[in-house]
């Protein structure tokens, strides 16, 4: 049987009758930079992360880099970041002009420690960026505890984090509500995903908002006047209409997500191969995951790897090396050992197939095809 890591034909066969109108609509408009849909999407978007405002931008990247310019950084400025995530996060601190200062991460969630955090603010401190990996939220109010004694502000990188909820202090608070700003990304595999580049940040300071608004488009509010320096970094109307029509999915598609992974972690409490030879994600339980990824922690990983795929079932490493070890940030000074989780985390982790629109049948073969592989 084949289980592909994520199927996108599977989602686009069942929704293709509600985004193809949508498309053709701005088609037929052809109002493809800056048309409706866009700003119906930013207030949607706002709405779902409890902002005030959001901004559509071209890309998860840009909905980091764009705030993190709004910061003005300058040579020395540091920004504090975990060094297990995608290379976009500690990226952009880098093109915003800033230095990455990263902390290890948690062992269980995968995410930023703050006791590391803390430990980590110097003088030259500018902000912090957790970053909710895999869709379980960082323990963001730890996060805000010490960012408010500090002065600090909070960008989130929630670009695998949308509707992702956390219980604090008795209430849910959901990925994007408590950051300064928080960057989302529309690429095509994420939760909700469109049919190329796309990103979105959210924001409930009017100022940053109007900042924002204006960096996306070459720094001026009104055409070829220009208060500052931007960029073009738009989102295109027809990557506006597709989102808003596989919006209203979104929660099914997260609670489908969620019930694959339940299942998987039910039957890996009894796989073969001794304890801890295939260890399910633990879940924080102040968190609703949305598992955008599904992923594992395997002895023998790259030899789990090579079985699975032989048996037609895709996986994933993400990540297999921590952002202090890229040659890229050598200059840094970091040395391998010095985040011993996060290092450990890369020769462990392996995500699983958990899109939506898995079958009982495939969920099973993965199963038993893991389980073939420990006995
Ligand atoms: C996908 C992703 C990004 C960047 O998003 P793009 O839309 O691909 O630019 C940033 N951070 C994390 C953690 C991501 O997973």
């Amino acid at each position: 049987m084949n289980v592909p890591l994520l199927d996108l034909v599977a989602q686009y066969d069942a929704i293709k009758g509600e985004v193809l109108p949508a498309v053709q609509a701005v088609i037929e408009s052809q109002q493809f930079v800056m048309g409706p849909a866009v700003s119906r999407l930013e207030t949607a978007l706002a709405q779902l992360a409890r902002a005030k405002h959001g901004i559509a931008c071209a890309s998860g990247t840009d909905a980091l880099l764009l705030p993190l310019k709004a910061l003005g950084l300058k040579p020395g400025d540091e920004v504090i970041t975990t060094p297990f995530t995608f290379f976009a996060t500690a990226g952009t601190i880098h093109n915003a002009g800033g230095t990455p200062v990263f902390v290890d991460i948690e062992p269980d969630t995968f995410n930023i420690d703050p006791a590391g955090v803390e430990a980590a603010i110097t003088r030259r401190t500018r902000a912090i960026m957790p970053v909710h990996l895999y869709g379980q939220m960082a323990a963001m109010e730890r996060l805000d505890a010490i960012a408010r004694t500090h002065g600090l502000p909070i960008i989130e990188d929630a670009a695998q984090a949308i509707g992702a909820r956390r219980r604090i202090g008795g209430q849910w608070r959901v990925a994007g509500e408590m950051g300064w700003a928080s960057g989302f990304s529309f690429f095509p595999s994420k939760n909700l995903g469109g049919w190329g580049d796309g990103g979105l940040i959210v924001t409930s300071d009017d100022a940053l908002a109007a900042r924002l608004s204006k960096l996306r488009l070459h720094g001026g509010a009104k055409q070829y006047y220009h208060d500052e320096v931007g960029t073009n970094s738009r989102l295109d109307t027809l990557q506006a209409a597709v989102l808003l029509a596989k919006l209203p999915h979104l929660s099914a598609w997260s609670a489908k997500r969620r019930e694959h992974a339940d299942y998987y972690t039910r039957a890996f409490a009894v796989t073969p191969g001794g304890r801890g030879a295939l260890r399910p994600p633990p879940v924080d339980p102040a968190n609703e995951h949305i598992y955008h990824q599904y992923t594992v922690r395997a002895e023998r990983r790259d030899e789990l790897q090579a079985h699975l795929k032989a048996q037609g079932i895709g996986s994933a490493i993400y990540y297999p090396l921590p952002l202090h070890l890229q040659p890229c940030f050598k200059h840094l000074g970091y040395q391998a050992g010095q985040f011993p989780e996060s290092e450990r985390a890369s020769r462990e982790a392996l995500s699983l197939p958990v899109y939506p629109e898995l079958t009982r049948a495939q969920l099973d073969c993965v199963i038993e095809t893991i389980r073939g592989f420990y006995r």
